[in-house]
């Protein structure tokens, strides 16, 4: 046999990058090689280094070539934490808020505020126009680089209305190209409607062990806070959760301090985010029981969070940490970018720390050991920056670097071809 017969053969070929970002060393390093090729065969990534090596190791003869010259190669982001499906929005609240920040005025106005107002607007969407809402936010989240997103359940409150919503997750997976990882959080609040104790036993002896029937949701979720779910009920439904097959998150510390933290600690759950109000001793308790750091800074900016999370200290306190979108109706941001400006600017994050949050962090959170870095092996996600160096991906504020996404092998979006291209319709590949 020849080595031409035993090496993989490449369908895909990035060429001479300015700089790659593996984002596979080890963690807040994204690792950049300048200079360097990237060799995809199917859905993975089959070599990455200099031309030589890449060609000694997989054939490359038969491959469509992507020139990334005075391009940044990166990991297509993963967003760990969003609020995908929900009905209607809150443009309104928000809009107003500008200049009337008291929410009893505006309500006295009329005007539908907070989380059970997404409630009221999700109950009154069908599973067809939820599905289509959040297929165009999906949409807006690829062209922004994001190849892999997490989408919680929560503004359904019922049986019928969670169901609906994780029904709605199960199908946007089917139809890619982005992964949609599904969380059930049935513990988003209390519905109005039901009183709190006949609410929390739906949810456990009814709801949780549909969803697991359904195999609906990987992961569980519940929002740990003053006026939400105290930590005592928070580890009620989790432990029901994990013990039906899902593993547990937990929304915690994000306007209050009452236990949240230390339950994510104790349960070694898969990930804590928001982290407001986490003491710096707990952060240490994080870090030793493997729980990920979710942090959210578009959720900050668009709340006017008055308590800013401390990234530095959980970075210090050896937690791993990830950045995540938050996108919901209180926080519209499809773009890892932006909350990586937000996260140097506003938290003290380094650029290289922020990009390797928004991916292998964001993998992490998800327990996704196949996607997140740009190694041989793991999928081929990948997204192609029209900028020579990754710091500008913090410094172009408001913008969209993307010049193209790679899915699973395939380019789903092409915005080279000229500025502000729309989103390819069919996954096409540029050739030589
Ligand atoms: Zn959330």
């Amino acid at each position: 046999m020849t080595m031409s017969e035993t090496r993989p053969r490449a369908d895909l070929l990035i060429a001479d990058a300015s700089q790659l970002l593996t984002c596979g060393a080890g963690p807040y390093d994204p690792a950049p090689q300048e200079h360097v090729w990237l060799a995809i065969s199917g859905e993975v990534i089959a070599a990455v280094g200099e031309r030589a090596a890449v060609e000694a190791a997989v054939d490359c003869t038969q491959a469509e070539v992507i020139d990334a010259s005075g391009c940044v190669v990166a990991p297509g982001f993963v967003d760990s934490h969003t609020h995908l499906v929900f009905g209607g929005s809150r443009v309104e609240e928000y809009a107003a808020k500008m200049t009337e920040p008291d929410l009893a005025a505006l309500r006295a106005r009329g005007v539908k505020t907070g989380p059970l107002a997404t409630v009221e607007m999700t109950r009154a969407a069908t599973e067809e126009e939820l599905t289509a809402q959040a297929a165009a936010r999906l949409q807006g989240m690829l062209a922004a680089g994001t190849t892999t997103v997490e989408s919680k359940s929560g503004y359904g409150l019922s049986i019928v209305g969670e169901l609906t919503l994780l029904r709605v997750n199960r199908r946007l997976a089917a139809a890619g190209p982005v992964d949609v990882i599904s969380t059930f959080l049935g513990a988003h609040g209390f519905p109005p409607d039901v009183p709190r104790e006949a609410y929390l036993h739906t949810l456990l002896e009814e709801m949780t062990p549909l969803v697991a029937a359904e195999g609906l949701a990987q992961f569980a979720d519940v929002w740990c806070d003053d006026g939400y779910y105290t930590a005592q009920e928070s580890r009620r439904v989790l432990e029901a959760c994990r013990a039906a097959g899902m593993e547990p998150k937990i929304h915690a510390d994000a306007y209050s301090y009452i236990g949240g933290s230390d339950l994510a600690a104790e349960m070694a759950m898969v990930s804590i985010d928001h982290l407001n109000y986490t003491p710096r001793a707990v952060m240490g308790k994080l870090a030793a029981a493997g729980v990920v750091g979710v942090v959210m800074p578009a959720l900050d900016f668009a709340v006017r969070h008055p308590r800013p999370f401390d990234v530095r200290a959980m970075i210090a306190e050896g937690m791993t940490m990830a950045l995540a979108t938050d996108l919901c109706p209180g926080c519209w941001t499809e773009s890892q970018q932006f909350v990586m400006a937000l996260a140097c600017r506003l938290y003290g994050m380094s650029p290289a720390e922020a990009i390797w949050a928004a991916t292998m962090g964001g993998a992490l959170a998800l327990r996704l050991g196949d996607r997140g870095a740009l190694t041989p092996g793991k999928l081929a996600d990948i997204q192609i920056w029209d900028v020579p160096r990754y710091e500008h991906v913090i410094y172009r504020l408001g913008g969209n670097v993307v010049r193209q996404v790679i899915k699973r092998g395939t380019v789903v979006v092409d915005r080279g071809a000229a500025a502000g291209a729309p989103v390819a319709a069919a996954p096409e590949r540029s050739g030589v």
